[in-house]
């Protein structure tokens, strides 16, 4: 019998300021199977190799280096060669796409390093793996896509590695006709995905500082309900339509395998992406200059708004400084917040 194994990837503030957490989860899903761990660069530091990618600030550099080093030092992880060649790359100024998204791959360079060495420190045989030599890519550089043909022989070494370790895999990178190229901003949930396929993984999960999908923003919308089972169509349309807490082309890769949405800090509850889920409306937003566009995702209208209906949503432009206020009060409409009754019921279930 062939023993299945789970994705689990670790966003940037999970590594950052939950690792602990993140080391709990990982012992956990241990007990109950093989392992493969994805892992995003620490919070912030794609933004400060971006910059570093426009023009060499040396402030810049210095301030990746001490926040890495902190908790190298506290780790005893070894990074000297990645920062002494990141130093290196950034000298050459070359300022083309192979050279940036080579720059901007060190972000996960690092923090693969660090978590494995934490797993390591936990008892647990953990290595970190360039996704550089198991994710072969097509397209261009700063938006490539995986060749799942190309890639799967390499990933059947991956599984190989899993038996007895557990491969921490740098998230958004692979590998474009021998360099280094990345899938885009946000890619290392369709590193995760991408993996799951390949590895044929029982479950994806995909963890960060928010518990899941809500039916609207719950920054901008305190009354947002969280979705514990949703389905992957409505989630994909969402997502498409401007939802941040999940990347449209996550979904691609894993049909059939079931994707989990969790909080690093407190992870026992969260969204679960399958072939079904509850029929609530979504509420999600894209910012266009002066003006924003709400879609209100599973549903026909809206009463009492004017705009127009898609396949699948409904459609309303307001002035982008109104955008909060009217986010709440559409969500509170939909689900008729003020009577608390179940108004919309009939409609959800035949959309
Ligand atoms: N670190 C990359 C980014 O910030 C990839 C990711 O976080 O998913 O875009
Ligand atoms: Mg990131």
């Amino acid at each position: 019998m062939i023993e299945k194994l789970s994705v689990v990837k670790f966003g940037g503030s999970s590594v950052k300021n939950h690792f602990w957490s993140a080391l709990k989860l990982v012992e956990y899903l241990l007990d109950g199977g093989r392992l493969v761990v994805v892992v995003s660069a620490l919070r912030g530091v794609t933004e400060k190799l971006l910059r570093l990618s426009e023009w060499p600030d040396w402030d810049v550099y210095e301030s990746i280096v001490l926040e890495h080093s902190i908790i190298a030092d506290r780790l005893g992880a070894e990074i000297d060669p990645l920062l002494r060649e990141l130093e290196a790359a950034v000298a050459r100024r070359r300022y083309d796409p192979v050279w940036r998204d080579y720059i901007l791959s060190f972000g996960e360079r690092l923090s693969a390093v660090l978590l494995a060495q934490a797993l390591k420190n936990e008892g647990i045989p953990a290595v970190s793996v360039d996704a550089w030599s198991v994710l072969m890519l097509k397209g261009n550089f700063g938006s490539a896509e995986v060749d799942f043909e190309r890639s799967l022989p390499h990933a059947v070494k991956l599984r190989e590695a899993a038996r007895d370790t557990v491969p921490v895999v740098t998230g958004f990178i692979g590998n474009l006709n021998g360099r280094v190229a990345t899938l885009g901003r946000g890619g290392s949930d369709y590193t995760a995905s991408a993996l799951g396929r390949l590895l044929d993984a029982r479950a994806v999960l995909i963890m960060s500082d928010v518990r899941g999908i809500y039916t609207a923003d719950p920054r901008l919308v305190p009354g947002a309900r969280l979705f514990h089972f949703i389905s992957r169509e409505r989630a994909l349309l969402a997502a498409k339509l401007g939802m941040k807490a999940l990347h449209p082309r996550t979904l691609e890769p894993i049909d059939g395998i079931p994707l989990i949405l969790g909080k690093t800090e407190d992870w026992r509850l969260g969204t679960l992406v399958s072939d079904f889920g509850d029929e609530w409306p979504i509420v999600t937003y894209r910012t266009e200059g002066e003006m924003a566009h709400i879609f209100v995702v599973g549903v026909e209208e809206v009463p009492g708004w004017h705009g127009k209906r898609g396949s699948g949503y409904f459609s309303i432009t307001v002035e982008r400084e109104e955008l909060a206020p009217v986010l709440r009060e559409i969500h509170g409409v939909v689900f008729d917040e003020s009577s608390g009754s179940r108004h919309y019921s009939e409609l959800w279930a035949r959309v």
